[in-house]
Parts: structure tokens; sequence; C-alpha cells
């Protein structure tokens, strides 16, 4: 396994690996959800490159990017046995040098949702992945439906500038009682952990109420909004029941369909989605 923190250096590595190779981008402090992209990844490829980097860009001026978790030698431990060929954990330096102006942007898909909250989050995004994709040159490129408008904003930039790269998109990951998997549950502190399964049990009610017939989606977000204004320690700020591919909000759920939110949980902000249909 290559550790390498240089573009030149990661050039010279990428160069040695032939045949297809799989990219999984991070923001370190893995988890089994991370660990599951990278063992998809090993499964479909003949490679495996894994980044590591908490992109400053994708973080809002009153977000979490300094205390964000990190243990490179943690997550190094973890990947090992994989079967990783190359680790790439470039410095902020190395990504944005002095004088760094070139921005890729998503225009409408990254409006709603997370966009309607973090306005400037998913220009961060697309413009690393972006750079992740140029510098390492994966076949296939994979991320979690955990991030739902995340992997959907992907697709689009991937097909918008013609990247010959496949986006494979995996299942969300969860703990034994339903609790998404996330670097931020870190944060959850005492009774906070418990008031976090509020997320999994909205989904769930919503989707209980469509598994019997319901749909419309007025109703399913009413239900969510109910379950969570249960939980005193919890704070909404968004639930959504949008159509899947364009992340609009529907009236009546007809096909393919994304409820998703995010709320804060003391100061720990937490999102988390199911897909019907
Ligand atoms: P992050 O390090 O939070 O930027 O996440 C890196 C990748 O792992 C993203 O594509 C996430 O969607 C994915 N991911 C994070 N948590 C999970 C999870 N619980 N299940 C599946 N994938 C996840």
């Amino acid at each position: 396994m290559k550790i390498t923190i240089d573009l030149d250096k990661l050039w010279a590595t990428r160069a040695t690996l032939h045949g297809t190779l799989g990219l999984v981008p991070t923001m370190g402090y893995l988890h089994e959800g991370h660990l599951s992209l990278i063992r998809r990844a090993k499964a479909e490829c003949d490679h495996v490159a894994v980044s590591i980097f908490v992109n400053p860009t994708q973080f809002g001026p009153s977000e979490d990017l300094s205390k964000y978790p990190r243990d490179l030698e943690r997550d190094l431990r973890l990947i090992e046995p994989l079967g990783v060929d190359l680790v790439w954990t470039p410095t902020a330096e190395v990504m944005y040098p002095s004088g760094y102006q070139t921005w890729v942007e998503v225009e409408t898909l990254t409006k709603p949702l997370e966009g309607s909250l973090r306005p400037t989050h998913f220009r961060g995004v697309t413009t690393v992945v972006s750079k992740l994709f140029n510098a390492v040159q994966p076949h296939k490129a994979y991320f979690g439906q955990k991030d739902a408008q995340q992997a959907a904003v992907l697709r689009q930039m991937t097909r918008d500038l013609s990247y010959p790269i496949e986006i494979v998109v995996c299942p969300i990951v969860r703990e034994a009682d339903g609790l998404a998997m996330s670097s931020r549950n870190k944060y959850l502190e005492g009774d906070e952990r418990k008031a976090a399964l509020v997320l999994s049990h909205a989904l769930t009610a919503a989707k209980e109420l469509y598994d019997a017939g319901e749909r419309d989606a007025e109703k399913l977000r009413r239900k969510m909004k109910d379950v969570i204004a249960a939980e005193p320690r919890a704070q909404l700020q968004y639930v959504s029941c949008a159509d899947y591919e364009t992340l609009a909000e529907l009236d009546a759920v007809t096909g393919k369909t994304l409820l998703s939110m995010a709320v804060l949980i003391g100061r720990t902000r937490l999102i988390d989605n199911f897909v019907l249909g």
C-alpha cells in the first residue's frame, strides 16, 4: 500500500497501476460505511485508491472544519488489510496552492436540501472531486447513499464534464440500532446518541405510511416532522420528500423518491435518508 501526499508521487504511483482503478474519496476518520465502499471497489476493480482529505472549501465559515475528527494512523490501520494499492493524503496546500482560483459548480441540483442551508458546500465538493478525478484518473468512483444529494450532484457533474468515470453509489451502513454511521457521530454526548435515533425512526415511520398506501408527499413530510418534534433534543433543519433524480419536492409520490432530512442533535448536525419505490 503506497501512501503519498504530493501530486508528482501520486502520478508516479498511478502510472504503475494497470487495469481498472476504483477511487474512494473520503475525509478520513473512517468507519464501516467508508470500508464498505472500499470493499465494493476492491471487488469490482483491479486496483483501489483511497483519498483522505478534510476539504476546507466544503465547510462554511461557521462549520466544524477545525474540530472535524482526524486520525490518519488509525485510518491507515483500517485500510491496510483491505488490499488498497494507493492512499492519497494531500495537504490543503497541495490541493489549493497559493493563488488558487478555479471552481466547478453544478447549478440547479445544489440549490435545495443541503444547499439551502450550506450555500457554498457543493461548490467545494464538486471542485475537490473534479481535482481528485483529474489527479487519480479512476475508472470508477465510489460514494455513499448516505450523502444522497452529493451523489446526485456528482453524477450530474460527471455527465456534464464528460468524465469517463462510472459513479457507483453504495447503500447506507447503519449501526445495529439504525443510526446511520457518520464520522460526526463521535460528537454525540450522553443522551444525544439515543436521541439521534429520531432520524431513522422518522424515516421508518414515513416509510410505513408509504407501505400502507399513502402517496401524499405532504403527509409523509408531516409524519417525519411529528416524529422529530417529539424528541426534545432534536432541532429540525429540513425534511424532504423529493423526486430521486431532480430533488424537486413532490406533491404526490409516483416514482423513485428520496425521503431525506437534516436534524441538529445538540450541536451535532446529522443527515439521513431512505429511498422509496
Ligand atoms: P466522508 O468522509 O463523510 O466525506 O464520506 C466519504 C464517503 O463515504 C462519502 O461518499 C459518503 O457518502 C460515504 N459514507 C459516509 N457514511 C456512510 C455510511 N454510513 N454508509 C455508506 N457510505 C457512507
